[in-house]
């Protein structure tokens, strides 16, 4: 079956003439202006982008914001025969010397890994993105992909506040916690710039965004790994990978900053975005269906249970007394086969139809299978 699917793919400006560097801070600058409420010259398809950013998200005053590019006023060009670089993004900015719009054309690094991606997709809508005083567009790519039609099983994910992933297996419920730590890197991190904001208020600014960035390495390094981990897991039992869409997942979902708080808290859609690049590249299909009722669902019986405790589900109905965050798990496995009662979801949907068959087998587990834990966390283990 082919899927059209987006990737973003990290591209690094290098060899920046001066000139250039100061019209793409310039324009970087201009754009918080604007996205914060203010009034700055920009490229006018990017002012409009900048507009659109700040009626939707209405971001924080101390936060940055990647500048926007639209698809039709950037490109990418390749040509192995120049010296300074094979390949180079043509990035459009406000020239104040000329008083008008101008385009730059910047040396630019492509991953070898995206290279064939970057010269077959489709480029959409893209982000300039600055980071460690560097320069990166993070380009998004559309591209066709091939994914298998039958599947043995069902590998369902959700996502939560203390396990960025917990994925259960719908044949015989093995189930895997992944990521406590994550929350605890991003706590530590959150700690530590608080202190060196109340110790060192001048020099404060500089040494928080250096910390910034030496956290995100260290999550993003992180949840490369938790998504290679679902991914072959999903490969070997043939299992379907469904992730429970929190509604606001996505990075282009237009309800901006009414997104469940949930996602604000944990680097949500940038783990799915690994999976399902890597899952794609193992033929391997991932489908959202709508988390709501997940939570407060049995799955086994599919009466509304209690969370009687953090972390512990109870139905007064059948007494499963299980793992909270496994419980919902299932149900969003269970919502992608239909098998939920809740109205089915748009991806359900499509899952439901006969060019996708999963063959689940066993459905009549016992309701307390052990768990397997991918780390020892010291935040407490999921009760049994
Ligand atoms: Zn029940």
């Amino acid at each position: 079956m082919q899927r059209n699917v987006s990737t973003t793919v990290r591209v690094k400006l290098h060899s920046l003439t001066n000139r250039k560097a100061d019209l793409l801070a310039r324009e970087y600058e201009a754009f918080q202006t604007e996205v914060h409420g203010g009034d700055a010259d920009l490229y006018s398809a990017t002012d409009q982008q900048a507009s659109k950013v700040q009626r939707q998200k209405d971001p924080n005053p101390g936060t940055e914001q990647p500048v926007v590019l639209r698809n039709d006023v950037f490109d990418v060009a390749y040509d192995e025969d120049t010296v300074l670089s094979s390949w180079w993004v043509k990035v459009p900015v406000y020239d104040p010397d000329k008083g008008q719009g101008n385009s730059i054309w910047c040396p630019a690094h492509v991953p070898r890994k995206d290279e064939q991606l970057v010269h077959e997709g489709n480029l959409r809508d893209s982000e300039l993105v600055r980071r460690d005083g560097d320069w990166y567009v993070h380009l998004v790519v559309k591209r066709s992909v091939t994914v298998q039609d039958e599947y043995d099983d069902v590998l369902a994910i959700d996502m939560g506040a203390r396990w960025v992933a917990t994925c259960a297996f719908l044949s015989d419920r093995k189930t895997t916690f992944y990521g406590e730590e994550v929350r605890h890197i991003r706590e530590h991190y959150k700690q530590l710039r608080k202190s060196i904001g109340k110790a060192k208020p001048r020099q404060g600014q500089q040494v928080v965004e250096r910390i910034g960035d030496a956290e995100a390495r260290k999550v993003d390094d992180r949840l490369h790994k938790i998504a290679r981990q679902i991914v072959e897991d999903a490969e070997e039992r043939n299992a379907i990978i469904v992730v429970g869409d929190l509604g606001g997942i996505r990075k282009d979902n237009d309800k901006g900053r009414y997104v469940n708080d949930k996602t604000h808290k944990m680097p949500f859609a940038r783990l799915l975005n690994y999976i399902e690049y890597k899952a794609h590249d193992a033929g391997i299909d991932v489908q959202l269906v709508e988390e709501y009722d997940t939570s407060q669902t049995c799955n086994r019986c599919a009466c509304e249970g209690v969370r009687a405790t953090q972390g512990r589900f109870e139905c007064p109905e059948c007494g499963l007394d299980d793992n909270a965050d496994k419980n919902g798990a299932l149900n969003i496995g269970k919502r992608a086969l239909g098998k939920f009662s809740k109205p089915l979801s748009e991806a359900g949907a499509v899952l439901a139809q006969p060019e996708t068959q999963v063959i689940v087998q066993r459905d009549d587990e016992p309701a307390n299978l052990p768990l397997l834990v991918d780390s020892t966390p010291s935040g407490g283990t999921p009760r049994l």
